[in-house]
Parts: C-alpha cells; sequence; structure tokens
C-alpha cells in the first residue's frame, strides 16, 4: 500500500502507533493485540483495526498483530531510514527548549541549524546545534525544507515568506499568528497557550466525572 493512499486522520496517527510499536520491539514482544495498543495510545480498537488495515497488517483473532512487520511497515512509511533535517527559527525560551529536546528519541528528524535576530545569540551553539542570523537563512538552509517557527507572533508572517520563497515545504508554527501560506506548503499550529486553554475549560464545563 502506498503511503499517499492512506487517509490523512489515519497517517496522523501513524507516530503514535510507531513510537510504541518500537518501544514493544525494544522490549523483545512479537506481537501485540488490538485491545494492549488501544490502552497504550488512547485511541479506540475498532479505529485501530481500520488504520491498521490500510497498513495492510491483519490482525489474527488469538494472536494480534505481527510488531516486525507493523515496524517494517512504519519505518518506510515514516522514512525512518532517512533523518530528515529540520531548522528552528527563534532562539528563545521555546526555540531553546526545542534544540535542547532529543528528537531523535522516537522519531528520525534532527534540527540542523536554528536562527535568530539577537547578536548576542547568533555564533553560539544551543544543545550543540548553531546559531546563524536571521540575515543568513537562504545562505545557510541548505538542504533543509521543514522548519519551527518560534518567534514573537509579529515576525511571523515575514519570516514565512522568506522560508516559502526559499522552498520550505512544511512549517510547524509555534506562534499565535495566524500565518497564510501557498496551497502547496503544509503548514501545521500549536499554540500551546490555547492548548492548555482549551484543557482548562473543558476540565471546568465537561468534568469527566460527571459525562
Ligand atoms: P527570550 O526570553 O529569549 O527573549 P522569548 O521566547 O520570550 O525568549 P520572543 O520575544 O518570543 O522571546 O522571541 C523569541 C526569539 O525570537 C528571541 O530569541 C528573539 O531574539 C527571536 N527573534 C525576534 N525577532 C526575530 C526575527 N525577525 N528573526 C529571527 N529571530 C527573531
Amino acid at each position: 500500500m502506498e503511503k499517499n493512499k492512506i487517509p490523512q486522520a489515519t497517517a496522523k496517527r501513524l507516530p503514535l502507533y510507531y513510537r510504541f510499536i518500537n518501544n514493544l520491539n525494544h522490549q523483545g514482544k512479537k506481537r501485540v493485540s488490538s485491545k494492549e495498543l488501544s490502552e497504550a495510545v488512547k485511541v479506540d480498537s475498532a479505529t485501530i483495526r481500520r488504520d491498521f488495515s490500510y497498513f495492510g497488517a491483519l490482525g489474527r483473532k488469538g494472536y494480534g498483530y505481527d510488531v516486525e512487520y507493523l515496524l517494517r511497515f512504519f519505518r518506510k512509511t515514516l522514512d525512518q531510514d532517512e533523518v530528515t533535517e529540520v531548522t528552528l527559527i527563534g532562539v528563545g525560551n521555546l526555540g531553546t527548549a526545542f534544540l535542547h529536546y532529543n528528537f531523535m528519541k522516537n522519531n528520525n528528524t534532527k534540527i540542523v541549524a536554528a536562527f535568530d535576530a539577537n547578536q548576542d545569540k547568533v555564533g553560539t551553539e544551543v544543545g550543540g546545534v548553531p546559531v546563524f542570523h536571521i540575515d543568513d537563512l537562504e545562505k545557510k538552509m541548505k538542504g533543509v525544507h521543514v522548519a519551527i517557527l518560534t518567534v514573537p507572533a509579529n515576525e511571523a508572517q515575514n519570516i514565512t515568506n522568506r522560508l516559502v520563497d526559499f522552498g520550505v515545504s512544511g512549517i510547524l508554527n509555534f506562534t499565535p499568528a495566524r500565518i497564510t501560506v501557498p496551497e502547496k506548503i503544509r503548514i501545521h499550529h500549536i499554540d500551546l497557550a490555547v492548548e492548555l486553554q482549551a484543557l482548562v475549560y473543558f476540565l471546568k464545563h465537561y468534568p469527566l466525572d460527571q459525562e
């Protein structure tokens, strides 16, 4: 099954499955049931069965799924055999945390260069990643096609436009700015403050023990 045949909702759960299956494999487990998976990744087992049928993985009653088969499929589909290089723009509090975070632990993505406008940060290394001046973006990006955006909101659109002109194909936007990009560019928004606020709102208005 080719990866572009997998529905988007299923594809989004793939890294989640991958992480869990990878752990199982490290523990030496050979098979896993959809119930076990369901409890671990918090996805209902009917969805898991449907998702896995797209992967060509047929679970057998009383046996479950073959861990090695799944792992091979996920690695290939997620391009885990190849490291995807990523760049980060804005080495502030959040950006610094990301540079120190070991993304390689769970998936093969690696931040290889960071950019900032602050001269005090330029020329330093944060978490082993060199920080370049934002003016040198196009010069230092080389073959990188994915960018993480952790600049102040009012700088976000401007920098995005430069990234797009450079040829970046994916942006993970951590700024609260609602950025516009051409259709061919994929942008995912993660606004931590909004997520936290939503959680607090749900806790207050939809307490789980009263549902
Ligand atoms: P800090 O406390 O280090 O300033 P912060 O996350 O609170 O961190 P922000 O104002 O959100 O600070 O800025 C994040 C980072 O983005 C800072 O390091 C800042 O120097 C950098 N920055 C600001 N403008 C630009 C720009 N145009 N291009 C690249 N980086 C920028």
